[in-house]
């Protein structure tokens, strides 16, 4: 098949981007003080085909907002060993299929949703990645728990052994000035090291995307999550 992310060249550029923006994770970990940064590929609305190109250079971890899209672009992919990170909102009609299907959950944000995912996670996948998404700016239409909401959800996780408290997620307003974005990741390091202090496990503080994530990192962010900057403009 001839698609146009079949063709060489696409996969050469991706590949470039791909190199490029590690380049650029690694240098603002580094002034940061840190190596640990992880890349989350995000892939919705990309065809089968990029996630293979960019599997093909040694990425692992790609993100989905839609679970239908991604259980269809799972099944294409199903040779290749990927880690699959559910990044949009979570109906709660989807537990299963995402208990079931993916290896992190970056988008719980209510009480309800820890008991139905937990039953639903089938034992031998072990445990289900979870990561608690934060309203940061209290904005009334976005998803995510309020940020005084987080310590007890984190509590009702951690109590359950099919899942495992990994962090926190969050998608900061889009402000025009990018130093004002610093102000809600800050925020947002200081939750995560709250967390952390009380559930050691914790490990995760996503925040970051394309046109953010060095920011995100010199924050404090250790993973990010980067969809336009290495696919292209959906
Ligand atoms: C789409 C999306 C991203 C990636 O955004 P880009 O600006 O394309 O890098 C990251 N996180 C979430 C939750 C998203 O929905």
């Amino acid at each position: 098949m001839n698609t146009p992310s079949d063709h060489p060249r696409a996969i050469d550029a991706a590949a470039a981007d791909y190199r490029a923006i590690l380049a650029r994770i690694e240098a603002a970990g580094r002034a940061a003080g840190r190596h640990d940064t992880r890349l989350l590929a995000v892939s919705k609305t990309k065809p089968a085909a990029a996630v293979r190109a960019l599997a093909s250079q040694g990425q692992r971890a790609f993100g989905e907002n839609y679970v239908q899209e991604a259980l269809a672009k799972q099944a294409e992919l199903a040779g290749l060993d990927l880690e699959w990170h559910l990044i949009g909102p979570l109906q709660s009609n989807k537990c299963r299929e995402v208990a079931q299907h993916f290896d992190w959950l970056q988008s719980l944000d209510r009480a309800k949703l820890v008991t139905m995912l937990a039953r639903e996670r089938p034992p031998e996948r072990g445990p289900l990645n979870v990561l608690i998404q934060v309203n940061i700016d209290d904005e009334a239409s976005k998803a995510g728990c309020a940020p005084a909401a987080v310590a007890a959800l984190a509590d009702l996780v951690v109590a359950e052994p099919a899942l495992r408290l990994r962090g926190l997620m969050a998608i900061p307003q889009p402000l025009a000035e990018l130093e004002q974005r610093r102000v809600a990741f800050e925020r947002m390091r200081r939750l995560f090291e709250a967390v952390r202090a009380r559930h050691p496990g914790v490990d995760t503080l996503s925040m970051g995307m394309s046109d953010d994530f060095e920011l995100a990192i010199a924050s404090g962010a250790t993973m990010v999550r980067i969809g336009t900057a290495l696919f292209g403009a959906r």
